[in-house]
């Protein structure tokens, strides 16, 4: 290999990587080329010419500094030392490249960390036309050392645990460029909120005039209403967490003017880029649910992960549990009500997207179950339902029939007008909650 390629310690040693314990390819390169010295230096005393070769070789290619010294001793001709054909002698930067990755690291909390390298193409290659030319089979690839070595000397400084499957911070280094890039992945904070009052609604709403440049309509805000759950949750969490933005994600979604009742709706904050991730949640619950003045309350907060989210969104068609007020266009008698109950308790309910969701729903017809429907009186025209149904029917228009579209619907089997004054969302159950 060396006599047609100059390689470093590191370059060599990786051919034979699996060959051996517990010592790295640096010490296994400078083994061979000691070996291989020694052997020269055996053969130069015998007056062999391939000996003085050998030692040439090592001077140069190998810029084995034992071999230079023993030529020059006996007053041969030394030859330049060249650099390294795979690594281009980037394996002297290991240091640098580390001493860069700390020094971003130390902007960030994190636990667990994996580090990621960057080749050029040109030198992949090259490197896989060398390991062919030799027939290589107990070698390592330059990737692997390099993301072995860095992320051994990362732990050693920082005290962090290398994760592969789920690190927090992903230290991405181009030995080649010098480039060392973080990739720090989001934090996930999961809880229940409720919405104590009507007319929030859930996530941030941009004006529909501006689409949030701002305008007369919206008040130069952006926004429809000035305030969501969203931003009341993110608002804290951003400012605890030091990240640089949040996303929000909840199991399924109440109308603005329905309130979230009961246990609360599952939800996850993400929030990307936070450079604090081990902050204390009941504190951050607590400053929350100060800020929000009673309008907002967020509980059971907890971390969570990627995986989490998916469940959580599988979560929408879980079941539900409604409150809703209904006024009738005339008085019902309890008979009716009797009925109604009966007829909406194992109910199978078609239901085409609602005029009022059409903009930003597909229109086609969805099939949702009704479990139960407990029915109270309240006034001669006016009663309270209890609905437990699978997640994603529209309550409103299981009320109205929004003009036939939700069949069978509340107006129609009592044959009145029926209307919903107020809504409300008691349960969303989660499975296994
Ligand atoms: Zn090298
Ligand atoms: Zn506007």
């Amino acid at each position: 290999m060396l006599e047609k390629h100059p390689l470093c310690n590191h370059c060599l040693g990786r051919q034979f990587a699996l060959l051996g314990y517990g010592l790295d390819n640096k010490k296994r390169g400078e083994a061979l080329k000691l070996m291989l010295t020694m052997k020269g230096h055996k053969l130069a005393l015998l007056r062999e010419k391939a000996g003085v070769s050998l030692l040439k070789t090592m001077a140069t290619n190998g810029s084995f500094d034992m071999a230079a010294e023993i030529l020059r001793k006996t007053k041969k001709r030394v030859g330049k030392r060249r650099e390294c054909h795979l690594c281009e002698g980037q394996f002297k930067l290991l240091q640098e490249l580390v001493d860069s990755s700390v020094e971003k690291l130390q902007d960030y909390e994190y636990g667990t960390f994996l580090v990621g390298i960057e080749l050029p193409t040109n030198v992949e290659e090259r490197e896989d036309e060398f390991k062919a030319e030799f027939a290589v089979k107990h070698g390592e690839s330059m990737r692997n050392e390099f993301s072995r070595n860095i992320g051994k000397k990362l732990s050693e400084i920082t005290q962090k645990t290398t994760e592969y499957a789920k690190p927090e911070v992903v230290v991405l280094v181009n030995p080649f460029t010098k480039q060392v890039t973080l990739q720090v992945n989001p934090l996930y904070i999961m809880g229940r909120y409720k919405k104590l009052i009507r007319g929030i609604p859930q996530s941030k709403w941009l004006c529909s005039e501006c689409r949030g440049k701002g305008c007369p309509r919206c008040n130069g805000t952006g926004k429809m209403y000035s305030e969501s759950v969203e931003e009341i949750i993110a608002g804290p969490t951003l400012q605890k967490t030091c990240g640089e933005e949040t996303a929000f994600h909840a199991a399924g979604r109440e109308d603005v003017d329905a309130r979230m009742l009961g246990p609360g709706r599952p939800f996850i904050i993400e929030v990307k880029k936070p450079k604090k991730r081990f902050i204390n949640l009941q504190n951050l619950a607590r400053t929350i649910n100060k800020q929000a003045e009673d309008k907002v309350k967020v509980l059971n907060l907890c971390v969570a992960d990627r995986d989490m989210v998916r469940k959580l969104k599988k979560a929408e068609a879980a079941q539900k549990i409604y409150k809703v007020i209904v006024e009738f266009d005339r008085n019902i008698s309890d008979e009716e009500l009797e009925a109604l109950e009966k007829t909406l308790t194992n109910l199978l309910v078609h239901q085409q997207t609602p005029l009022r969701v059409l903009h930003r729903r597909a229109d086609r017809i969805r099939e949702k179950h009704i479990y139960t429907t407990k029915i109270k009186r309240l006034k001669p025209s006016r009663v309270e339902m209890r609905i437990r149904c699978q997640g994603g029917l529209y309550i409103k228009e299981l009320i109205t029939g929004d003009e036939g579209r939700t069949d069978p619907n509340v107006t129609k089997i009592v044959n009145a007008k029926a209307k919903p004054l107020e809504l409300d969302v008691l349960n969303v159950v989660m499975e296994g909650s």
